[in-house]
């Protein structure tokens, strides 16, 4: 019992077919819950993981979820490394323990879940990073063809797991955008739903669990929660679901979200700043899940900061590899390059004073070492 709502002009739009943007001007759509205002928030506790939530996600029956046991990822104390970065209450969430290794789980289950209650049998996306794999997983347990596109090197690993999944891999010669318009030919040939994940709501919904799980596993909320930024499904769902809290009265208080970029695709500290930024012609990054250049809901990731009285913050790819050995010396936590960059970013915030030393922090360790940093195509 939901609709998908203009981000721009308010239109509404029925959910009954899969849809990306608003039809009379052509905005993103966000998910509205027909739900009076005073309605609890519930949660079904005789259900592990996303299911739980199925009365706030837009999935309807919890037994339907497509899922592979993501969510209730822990939550442990960073002591080392917090007294490291000066913050005396530091600690993480570890998404790396999602069953793909990366907390984009959290936003296929729903969105294939979605897929599937519309009867699509076939589904076409750019292939690569820890989404691709994410979204081929939970395609093959939903009996999906998932076909990827792919415009980096096949051997990578990430591709190499994709394909493994029975995804039809296309090679496409070129660059992203070669990649996408390739997709968008195929799709108008073949019939087959061309997907672009990063643009639909369904995936954000998912990933509104991360603030869900933060109320149920902690006594009070953080002063800070300190996500890594591409695209921003994190940090957009993130505020969805701790102002999903904070309206349902189960929070007092919306933590601080702080968004980690990278000093090569710095986007949202550009657009929060008001100043004029552009990507570098081969600007390149360790921190490979931030790069993205231009985040199709930037204007909704201004607001999440802005809302919240959180920062955007710019990190040094030397900064991210320190931060990422410093947490493996120190915690004996393994993550890929870009989980480290909230441990970064907080390191400026602490410096700045935009974090006080006995607040509570809280980073999302987003991605496992198991997906290994891509070369540059
Ligand atoms: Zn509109």
């Amino acid at each position: 019992v939901f609709e998908l709502v203009c981000d721009r002009c308010g239109a509404r739009h029925d959910a009954s077919h899969y849809r990306l943007h608003c039809d009379r001007c052509g905005g993103l759509l966000d998910i509205e819950y027909d739900v009076a205002p005073t309605v609890e928030f519930r949660v079904l506790k005789d259900f592990g993981g996303l299911r739980r939530y199925a009365p706030m996600l837009p999935i309807g029956n919890a037994a339907r979820l497509v899922s592979l046991g993501e969510g209730d990822t822990p939550v442990v104390s960073l002591p080392a490394v917090g007294a490291a970065l000066g913050l005396g209450r530091l600690s993480a969430k570890l998404e790396c323990c999602n069953p793909t290794g990366a907390f984009k789980d959290r936003g296929s289950a729903v969105e294939v879940t979605v897929l599937r209650e519309l009867g699509i049998e076939a589904v076409a996306d750019i292939a690569g990073g820890n989404t691709g794999v994410s979204l081929a997983c939970y395609c093959a347990r939903a009996g999906i063809r998932f076909i990827g596109f792919a415009y980096e090197d096949p051997r990578h690993p990430q591709l190499q797991a994709i394909a493994g999944t029975g995804a039809e891999m296309h090679r496409i010669e070129g660059n992203r955008e070669a990649c996408a318009a390739a997709i968008a030919d195929f799709c108008r040939d073949t019939g087959v739903l061309n997907l672009r994940y990063s643009r639909n709501a369904y995936f954000i919904e998912g990933q509104k669990t991360f603030a869900y799980e933060i109320l149920e596993q902690l006594d009070a909320l953080p002063d800070h929660v300190v996500v890594p930024v591409g695209n921003g499904s994190l940090l957009l769902g993130s505020w969805r679901g701790f102002r999903e809290l904070l309206q349902d009265g189960r929070a007092a208080t919306m933590p601080r979200l702080h968004a980690a970029q990278s000093a090569a695709f710095q986007p949202l500290v550009a657009a929060l700043h008001g100043t004029h930024w552009r990507a570098e012609p081969r600007a390149d990054t360790l921190a490979v899940g931030l790069r993205a250049s231009e985040p199709p809901r930037l204007d909704a990731l201004v607001s999440a900061c802005r809302e919240s009285g959180g920062q955007a913050v710019a990190v040094s790819d030397n900064a991210v590899a320190h931060w990422q050995r410093r947490l493996a010396e120190l915690e004996g936590l393994l993550v890929e390059p870009t989980a480290a960059a909230p441990l970064a970013a907080a390191e400026i915030l602490a410096r700045r004073g935009d974090i006080g030393s006995d607040e509570h922090v809280l980073v999302a360790l987003t991605g496992s070492y198991k997906q290994p940093t891509s070369p540059r195509s």
